[in-house]
């Protein structure tokens, strides 16, 4: 044992076993993490979709967990998740980019949650990374009916920049794949020729 984890002594996140001083999670809950990325992909006809694993238990509290508290080093974790399915479905893809959070969210927690791990996929994967959409929601989306949120994501995104033939977009949560879907229809009418949509977690 090292003197500094004896006067700071360190937990896992996820399951409170002591853990080494520089460490976030406990050997066991990055080997139940190591498990992705899941066999199951969508193909919406405008997009095809991988994804990293269920949205169910350890993956859900990590991705609860960096969202909704200030653990910014777990970003490096959730983007090594992004860095193995790209890698596993081999993209070609020539730039990276992200489901931009509202701004709300972007207020509440402080930072752009996705933006930062999306910086971290494209240093561990080398594709360029450009901010495409742009978020203009600025009323929270909880609490709202499914009709009043596919309406908010029609108008919350608008495409800037130039055009791309293969474009990468992450997203943390594929729930409905309604945003998901708006961002796709976006950025193939700025004239973006194929999209592959790879999130960490398929709810
Ligand atoms: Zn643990």
């Amino acid at each position: 044992m090292k003197l500094v984890e004896l006067f700071f002594p360190n937990y896992c996140l996820l399951c409170n076993r002591p853990i080494r001083y520089n460490e976030l999670l406990c050997p066991e809950c990055l080997g139940d993490l190591s498990s992705g990325p899941i066999a199951l992909y969508e193909d919406q006809r405008a997009f095809k979709s991988y994804f990293y694993g269920r949205y169910e238990s350890k993956l859900r509290d990590l991705i609860l967990l960096y969202k909704n508290s200030h653990h910014w080093r777990l970003s490096k974790i959730l983007a090594s998740f992004l860095v193995k399915t790209m890698k596993t479905y081999s993209s070609s893809a020539e730039l990276l980019t992200w489901v931009p959070s509202s701004l709300s969210s972007l207020e509440e927690r402080g930072f752009d949650t996705m933006a930062l791990i999306a910086k971290i996929t494209s240093d561990m994967t080398g594709i360029p990374l450009k901010r495409i959409l742009e978020s203009r929601a600025t009323s929270n989306k909880r609490g709202m009916t499914v009709e009043q949120r596919r309406s908010l994501v029609k108008n919350s995104f608008s495409a800037i920049g130039k055009v791309y033939e293969d474009v990468a977009l992450i997203d943390d949560v594929f729930t409905t794949g309604s945003t998901i879907s708006e961002c796709v229809r976006i950025l193939k009418n700025a004239g973006v020729g194929s999209v592959t949509v790879y999130c960490i977690a398929r709810a």
